[in-house]
């Protein structure tokens, strides 16, 4: 892992009148560059070619570098390149997958919005178990052994992209004739599937303010789970196997008593990351849960940086509009935290 030290370093060299806000183009980079120069910062997207045309037509970065291939940001003389433009990088779930939690970890010098350590937490299903759990949120039931199976379970692979090869079985028999596919010996946790709505709370938090805000929430729009609804009473013989691969991203907000559950959830889930891995998790996180219908919360995963829903929020969300009474971006808030931090003399904090 690299010292932070070092980073810090690194980031003492930098011309803070000309700071460059950057990300990998994909996810959310377009509204991780309008919240930068919404908030007065330089920015700069690094994409390939194909992609080159999406951030130029949207005019919202004012340099773009093409690249081959995605893992040439971590070679040393590219990300000198990008140190010599004073560049913070801004993680998202593609710039993550893209260059892997551990070569973030190990390689990437360049200084990084956020804890590079809770890469590690939120990719690792034991690790992100564990944390769940010390922050006291309920967990959906799992199985150790498919025998044990005796409600309706999702079968869930490691690494999987957005749902991707997800199977339900009712019983154990279900498991093991579904299961064949993918061979027994690879690993999968089985987890009960918990019947209710789901939410997807965007949460950020800043250990400048000591607050955890709630900025937006979406549901995610997923194929072909949610076409099978709008079908179930005709399929009734002839049910396809449910998947749940993200297509896209629904806005949502909650019932207003449920707020403090899901506002405690958040304060709960940063309390604990500092317990667990100090200075814990910095900057925007969700915890995807579902709600039952005795208005209880149980939560199955925790993304420890900007998700893909809050693109629905570029112009601000009922929940940010309450809390800055202007357009407010989870972009555009890292942005804004990154300008506070300058202000304070306090980058190191938030930067690591
Ligand atoms: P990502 O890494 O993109 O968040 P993933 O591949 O880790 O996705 P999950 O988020 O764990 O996948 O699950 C994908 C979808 O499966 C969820 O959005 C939800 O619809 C459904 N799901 C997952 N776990 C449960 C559960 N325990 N009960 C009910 N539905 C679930």
């Amino acid at each position: 892992m690299i010292d932070s030290s070092a980073i810090h370093r690194i980031l003492e060299g930098y011309d803070c009148e000309h700071l460059s806000v950057a990300t990998i183009g994909s996810h959310t980079a377009l509204q991780i560059l309008k919240g930068a120069r919404d908030e007065g910062f330089e920015n700069l997207v690094i994409c390939r070619e194909d992609m080159e045309k999406v951030y130029s037509l949207f005019g919202v970065a004012d340099e773009i570098l093409t690249i081959g291939d995605y893992r040439q940001v971590l070679e040393r003389e590219f990300q000198n390149e990008l140190i010599a433009r004073n560049v913070i990088l801004v993680p998202h779930g593609s710039f993550v997958e893209y260059l892997s939690p551990g070569r973030i970890e190990d390689e990437l010098f360049v200084p990084m919005f956020g804890n590079r350590m809770v890469l590690e937490w939120e990719s690792n299903r034991d690790k992100e178990r564990k944390w769940m759990i010390h922050a006291g949120l309920k967990l959906p039931e799992e199985f150790n052994h498919p025998e044990d199976i005796d409600r309706l379970v999702l079968v869930k692979f490691p690494g999987a992209k957005g749902g991707k090869n997800y199977f339900l079985a009712a019983d154990p028999e279900e498991f093991e004739r579904k299961i064949r596919k993918f061979g027994r010996n690879g690993e999968f946790t089985i987890q009960e599937y918990v019947i209710g709505t789901r939410f997807y709370p965007h949460y950020f938090y800043s250990p400048l303010t000591d607050r955890v805000e709630l900025l937006s929430m979406d549901i995610r729009y997923e194929s072909n789970i949610d076409g099978i609804s709008r079908l179930s009473h005709i399929l009734q013989d002839s049910m396809p196997d449910p998947s749940f691969v993200v297509t896209g991203n629904l806005p949502v907000v909650v019932r207003e008593s449920l707020l403090p559950q899901i506002l405690e959830m958040g304060q709960r889930v940063v309390k604990a990351s500092k317990e667990l891995f100090s200075p814990g998790l910095i900057g925007p996180f969700c915890i995807e849960m579902v709600c039952t219908d005795e208005l209880e919360f149980v939560a199955f995963e925790i993304s420890a940086r900007i998700v893909a829903g809050t693109n629905l929020y570029i112009n601000g969300s009922p929940y940010s509009q309450l809390l800055y009474d202007e357009p407010m971006s989870t972009g555009r808030r890292i942005a804004r935290d990154i300008k506070e931090a300058l202000a304070l003399n306090a980058l190191d904090r938030i930067i690591y």
